[in-house]
């Protein structure tokens, strides 16, 4: 037989398809081992046949076969086709995605045990040998125990007396590293309220591949998507749950494990390598038919697919931050359209993007309006921080704030407080009465950079003087820099002397299980208030939370990101949603310096589709997302100089792009990042927003083809962050 192989080298100089001659034991999707360059290096089967194009002396063998069975489904290959033809990334590099790191880097194997079985027990023993004689008459009783026990129980010496005379025989299998405990009881199945059945029936009836379910938070929507994976299971399919890492908390985990017991694989931060590889293989071999995890559990090993679940889909955590730079929901169509199953997608707060497919027919709607039980969605009032600094109140919270914390913990209850602080940006406002800086081209605010004192937009790159005074109302109260969470606590304590505070940001979470193990603490009660930034926002569920403060809703509204509304509307709407979820109501605190914003507005009434329709007039008027494609070719290395000639040879490869087809080019300019280094890299950019995603591929080509050992090009669409 002859193997056609692609070997794992990311070159796009070496990725085709090598043959080499093989046995029977190699079949498609196996991992191998193959002499390349005079080196032996791994590689993955994609075909197999007959007959060979080349002459037999010029095709050497292959060295090693890795799986039984083959690690790559068949799937994959079509998907290899299909990510590189979008992503343009050597095909090496789109398999790469379907197998755990673990496995390619060879660090982790498969834990094997040697198991003993009985073989003949009529050979004969001498009368001497009494422990070999009690061994086989153990092995007798215990077909198939563990070698290294019955070594324990008779002696080494004995046992491989008894494998050298044929009695017995030694088979290694392999074994998992399980890390879940299951419960011993089927759980109880919850009887679903009239909306989320008629959610279910929907799902099931429609024709259309995705679906999206907009249900206001507290409203179910978990428990559909476990009833949309437990249909698929009795039909014998299989099933794929993407949630963003942050929402894979320890309640998560328990109710998942509970609900499918063995089925679910989960794979999540807190595994060791270990248990990572083995709940993988367990999901290849078909012991497990659910993976359960963040992005990258979309490539799980799984065949015969009858349902792909992404919840939080607005997440910008579905957006793969390196090569290939991905979009989870892209490749979620892919499995979707292949296996020909549903994909479901659900938000409390859509993305606009997947929001227009849905109001444009090409996604199925699903609107959950009411919590469960009909719990009413938490009460948000605004406190005007311009006002409480008129009154002289220069702490970080409102006189109402302040006395709803009372309330809530005279009452017993949990707060939340947010914050959202969030990357180096810092705008500008001032303080007397909100004016916000922003760029006279772009309609974005502006970004503050103490290194050089001056105000810059990340879009166009314009510089600005930094404000002195206001320019509306000549106040000098201008502030640019939001809050810490440690001032935050430390306010707190001196306010509330008694509560107990924990706080949950980048700094206090570390090591693997770093969140999971401040949540617990504060759903097991042992603290009265949560201080967190963006971490909080999501999915939790903690009954005796009554009370959500935000701090300042005004930072995420003023990011320098098109997506800024956007993001200021969800975040509002999650945050919102930690409160009030069981019996006690719930109550929000909005501090902002701009109570009149429209967002705002809308997001204290939970007023998505005003919000909506808002923004999509506001997107389509000023050319931004999904009404263009923001691209952003980012060239990043260690010399500045070459970096800066490679950086002229990209720009002038894409001016020439724009000089065929100027119609793409809505924007379009050369500088250097937001942040001009980061690491000891340099790093520039070409900056375009495109009319349509036409000249994409071949910007991702430029970008590839001036990639050096020194300097690394790299394209980014609509990036979630413009630093
Ligand atoms: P969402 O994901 O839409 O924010 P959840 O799935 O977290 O909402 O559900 C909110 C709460 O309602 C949870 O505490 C959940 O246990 C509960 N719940 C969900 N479905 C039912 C049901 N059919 N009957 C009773 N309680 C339910
Ligand atoms: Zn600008």
């Amino acid at each position: 037989m002859y193997a056609r192989v692609i070997v794992d080298v990311a070159h796009s100089e070496v990725d085709k398809q090598f043959e080499y001659l093989c046995g029977d034991e190699v079949k498609v999707g196996c991992r191998v081992k193959v002499p390349f360059g005079g080196r032996v290096i791994d590689g993955f089967v994609v075909w197999l046949s007959e007959k060979s194009q080349y002459s037999p002396e010029k095709i050497k063998s292959i060295v090693s076969v890795f799986d039984e069975p083959p690690a790559l489904v068949p799937e994959c290959f079509s998907l290899m086709q299909s990510i590189c033809e979008r992503y343009r990334v050597p095909k090496a590099v789109a398999l790469r995605l379907f197998l755990p790191s673990e496995m390619r880097t060879g660090k982790v194997r498969e834990l094997f045990k040697k198991f003993v079985y009985l073989k003949n027990e009529n050979v004969n023993l001498s009368k001497a040998a009494k422990k070999q004689a009690q061994a086989i008459d153990y092995i007798k009783e215990h077909d198939g125990c563990e070698y290294s026990y019955v070594c324990n129980l008779f002696g080494r010496t004995a046992i491989n007396a008894l494998l050298d005379k044929g009695a017995i025989a030694v088979v290694e299998k392999k074994v998992n590293r399980n890390p879940m405990q299951y419960g011993e009881s089927e759980s109880e199945k919850r009887v679903l309220t009239p909306a989320q059945q008629k959610a279910l029936d929907e799902i099931e009836r429609s024709d259309k591949t995705v679906q999206l379910i907009h249900g206001v938070t507290g409203s179910g929507k978990t428990e559909i998507y476990l009833n949309v994976i437990a249909r698929q299971i009795e039909r014998g399919k299989t099933a794929i749950f993407l949630v963003p890492e942050i929402s894979l908390t320890p309640q998560m985990l328990a109710q998942l494990r509970e609900r499918f017991k063995g089925k679910a694989a989960i794979i999540h931060s807190g595994l060791s390598a270990g248990e990572r590889f083995d709940e993988w293989w367990r999901l290849r071999s078909g012991e497990a038919k659910i993976a359960i995890g963040a992005r990258s559990a979309i490539f799980a090993p799984l065949e015969n697919i009858g349902a792909i679940i992404i919840d939080e889909e607005h997440d910008s955590s579905y957006i793969s931050e390196s090569s290939p730079r991905y979009s989870t929901v892209e490749i979620a169509k892919m499995r979707a359209q292949y296996n020909g199953c549903k994909l479901v997608l659900g938000s409390a707060t859509p993305s606009v993007e997947s929001y227009i497919e849905a109001s444009e027919g090409r996604y199925n709607l699903i609107t959950l309006k009411e919590r469960i039980n009909k719990r009413p969605l938490p009460e948000i009032i605004i406190s005007d921080m311009r006002r409480e600094v008129k009154r002289g109140n220069n702490s970080c919270f409102s006189q109402a704030l302040k006395h709803e914390l009372e309330k809530t913990l005279i009452g017993g209850n949990q707060a939340i407080i947010f914050l959202n602080r969030r990357g180096y940006s810092q705008t500008v406002i001032c303080q007397d009465c909100g004016y916000i800086a922003k760029c006279e081209n772009c309609d974005v605010t502006l970004t503050y950079h103490s290194e050089d004192n001056c105000l810059k937009c990340h879009y166009c790159g314009t510089k600005y003087r930094m404000l002195s005074a206001c320019p509306d109302c000549r106040g000098k109260h201008i502030r640019y820099s939001g809050t810490g969470t440690q001032r935050v606590v430390s306010d707190l304590k001196e306010l509330y002397p008694a509560a107990r505070i924990i706080r949950m940001d980048n700094d206090t979470v570390s090591g693997k299980d770093g969140h999971y193990k401040i949540l617990k603490k504060f759903g097991s009660h042992e603290a009265d208030i949560l201080v967190g930034t963006q971490m909080i926002a999501k999915g939790h569920d903690f009954p005796s939370v009554t009370l959500v403060g935000i701090l300042d809703a005004d930072m995420s509204l003023h990011f320098s990101d098109y997506r800024s509304g956007e993001r200021t509307f969800q975040l509002i709407t999650q945050v919102s949603g930690r409160s009030g979820r069981a019996n006690d109501k719930g109550k929000v605190v909005l501090q902002t310096y701009s109570p009149e914003n429209y967002i705002l507005r809308y997001a204290v009434n939970y007023d998505y589709d005003g919000f909506f329709k808002n923004e999509v007039e506001v997107r389509k008027a000023t050319q931004f997302p999904p009404y263009s494609l923001i691209c952003r070719v980012m060239v990043t290395g260690t010399d500045d100089k070459r970096a800066l000639e490679t950086l002229k040879t990209v720009y002038f490869a894409i001016e020439e792009l724009r000089q065929n087809s100027p119609e793409e080019f809505i924007f379009f300019n050369k500088m250097h990042s937001p942040i001009k280094k980061i690491q000891g890299k340099v790093r520039y950019q070409v900056l375009m927003r495109l009319s349509t995603k036409k000249l994409l591929p071949k910007i991702y080509d430029i970008a590839t083809e001036a990639t050096t050992a020194n300097t690394l090009v790299y394209v980014e669409e609509n990036p979630v962050n413009l630093s």
